[in-house]
């Protein structure tokens, strides 16, 4: 099996395409397609923040329809998906974006989207398990000892990552590095966590660097194992992007 995976796409859909041309797909039909049928993969949070979270939605619904990628939820897409259900969520952290492109829209054209977005969420896996176990594909990651299993801890870790409970000084929660104690097999790649260059630790691959925050939309090619990303069209914002102490660990890169 042959894929490209994509980080966090937060709504940069015009990013998006730039980084699947580049990859070699061609846009046919509204979506893009592989001439050596290559498939796409996503870490989740398809929205949010950025400018065109509906053409992202709308694009990886019909590429997930018509059997040409995986997608698995982030939180950002839990959220949302609360939203449409009518639950009381909180319109903020990204969210309001969506929702206010989504109001703009008439009532039928509302009802479509909200309609693709909940048979997509729906029909989603919490994380996928793919090429007999080799690789996982979880929006924050996973334990390995979670894989393989469906609970509500497993949830919350896969959307949310390895969280305590306790928060930082500024109210956001701290996430622990569960990366840096994984000793399994399957290569797992994940998102999440904005990072400047893709980390690569213990098999474990972080791909989203923070595309929204000015940084960069990257791919990680299965089984090849190599980087391919475009530059963000979006502002650069320094603190959103996460570092780690004495692991400046960055997977090989090709152009
Ligand atoms: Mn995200």
């Amino acid at each position: 099996m042959k894929l490209d995976i994509i980080g966090d796409i937060h709504g940069c859909y015009e990013d998006f395409k730039l980084l699947t041309e580049k990859l070699g797909y061609t846009w046919e039909q509204g979506y893009p397609q592989h001439p050596q049928g290559r498939k796409l993969a996503f870490v989740g949070d398809l929205t949010d923040r950025g400018p065109s979270s509906l053409s992202v939605i709308e694009t990886v619904y019909l590429l997930v329809k018509n059997d040409l990628a995986y997608y698995v939820p982030g939180n950002h897409c839990d959220k949302l998906y609360r939203f449409f259900l009518g639950r009381n969520v909180k319109i903020a952290h990204g969210l309001e974006t969506t929702v206010a492109e989504w109001e703009q829209l008439n009532k039928i054209e509302q009802q479509r989207i909200k309609g693709m977005f909940k048979d997509l969420y729906e029909n989603a896996p919490l994380y996928h398990i793919l090429d007999n176990q080799k690789l996982v594909i979880a929006h924050a990651g996973i334990r390995e000892d979670y894989i393989g299993q469906y609970h509500n801890k497993v949830k919350t870790f896969v959307l949310y990552g390895d969280i305590s409970g306790e928060v930082h000084a500024d109210g956001s929660p701290v996430r622990r590095d569960w990366a840096k104690y994984y000793k399994g097999n399957s290569i797992i790649v994940y998102g999440h966590t904005p990072v400047r260059e893709v980390r690569e630790i213990h098999r474990t691959y972080n791909i989203d660097t923070g595309v929204v925050f000015g940084g960069k939309l990257t791919a990680l090619q299965y089984p090849e194992l190599t980087v391919k990303s475009v530059p963000s069209s979006m502002p650069f914002i320094a603190e959103k992007f996460r570092t780690f102490d004495n692991q400046p660990v960055v997977a090989k890169q090709s152009q």
